[in-house]
């Protein structure tokens, strides 16, 4: 039996200070403060001097495998657009050696020390690189020992139907373990919205996995893939297993459009990931309102797409309530979207800190969320599973 005791700890809507007891991964009480631990406890004693004790950050929409992270500054050099991007990160993949474990291992750890406790990261499938970014992935999580779970996407960054063979590629990953498939705008890339939407679903619902496809396609376009998405995930019983990734669509529909869609996604049980872009914010409280569960993710970071970022979700959490609104419960809301809303958005249970709950925890030098999400205060510790796995910024 193993035993952790955080000792003077804020909860996030807890009245007062509270001794946290951590027995086997869960936690087992909320005591009075100054409590010694139950009798004959004899496990490890952190004094938190009252700070906040956080659900553990969750990133809900990551591409580990395309990092740089840990070596060499490579200049930002993509080409306008999407097809730009995917065209650039297809030809200099070769030469700067992506996928590498090490890299991935190296933004895991500062994700970790950022208070990260489990990611869904997106991975890239083609004729190119067959599943050698599946592979060095799960090589990477592998050295980290299960200081931070993950959730793998099979992803056809390159296209599905205008990139032959990867639709055999794609349920290779499947049949290899890879927990869920993945889409890439459906009409915008491959053209053929029917056809792509068809065969990602049939594959999920063959092999049991979970949908989470990237639709960054707007306008009336991207509101009728919604509709095409809503639809097969009704007809399939899908509900609670399929993500739409960035959704500009429902950003820029019409009221009553938005609304409407809104109702369905709700109503058949699909939630969103956000990655708090710059322009085209999705309607976060509309949302959450209705039901809607909504994950935060840092996308691409130091990467072929983008130089920005460190995979810390406190600042995207930041970037979010920038783009959605500074009062408090706005920003709590955008907080919530990287623990307990991205928790729900990836079919994650438990996920604290109440007592029976995952040990999954983040402590920072802050009064409340919005001072958290504000300040991004260096994170005291961060427990996983019950395992102190970070201290104070660094890998424990
Ligand atoms: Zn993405």
């Amino acid at each position: 039996m193993s035993e952790l005791l955080l000792r003077d700890a804020r909860i996030q809507g807890h009245e007062g200070p509270a001794d946290l007891l951590i027995r086997d991964g869960r936690i087992a009480a909320l005591l009075t403060p100054g409590a010694d631990g139950p009798d004959g406890f004899a496990g490890e004693v952190e004094d938190l001097n009252g700070r906040l004790v956080l659900p553990g950050l969750v990133d809900g929409h990551a591409h580990l495998d395309k990092t740089l992270w840990g070596g060499p500054w490579v200049p930002h050099n993509s080409g306008p657009g999407l097809m730009g991007k995917i065209r650039n990160g297809q030809e200099r993949r070769p030469d700067l050696g992506i996928p590498n474990a090490d890299h991935i291992t190296a933004l895991l750890e500062n994700m970790i020390v950022c208070g990260t406790t489990h990611v869904r990261s997106h991975v890239d499938v083609d004729p190119l690189v067959g599943l050698g970014s599946v592979e060095a992935v799960r090589e990477a999580l592998g050295r980290l020992d299960g200081r931070i779970s993950a959730e793998l996407v099979a992803f056809p960054q390159a296209g599905m139907l205008i990139s032959p063979g990867t639709e055999t590629l794609l349920e290779e990953a499947l049949k290899a373990g890879v927990e869920m498939i993945g889409g890439l705008d459906p009409a915008g890339v491959d053209r053929d919205p029917v056809r792509h939407l068809d065969a990602i679903f049939g594959l999920a619902g063959r092999y049991g996995a979970g949908v989470d496809i990237h639709l960054h396609d707007g306008g009336t376009l991207g509101a009728w893939q919604f509709e095409l998405i809503i639809e097969r995930t009704r007809a399939l019983g899908l509900g609670g297993k399929v993500t739409i990734s960035h959704g500009f669509a429902l950003g820029d529909a019409d009221p009553a459009t938005r609304d409407r869609l809104i109702e369905d996604l709700a109503d058949v049980g699909i939630a969103l990931a956000t990655v708090a872009p710059a322009r085209g914010a999705l309607p976060l409280r509309a949302l959450t309102e209705a039901g809607v569960p909504v994950t935060l993710g840092n996308d691409g970071v130091r990467d072929l797409w983008s130089p920005f970022g460190d995979g810390d979700m406190l600042e995207r959490a930041f970037f979010q309530a920038r783009a959605t609104g500074a009062r408090d419960e706005d920003i709590e809301l955008a907080l919530d979207a990287a623990t307990r809303g991205a928790a729900r958005a990836l079919g994650l249970e438990a996920h604290g800190p109440a007592v029976g709950d995952h040990a999954d925890l983040v402590v920072v030098d802050a009064r409340n969320a919005a001072e958290a999400v504000c300040v991004r205060p260096r994170r005291s510790l961060v427990v996983k599973a019950g395992r102190i796995v970070a201290r104070d910024g660094r890998l424990a």
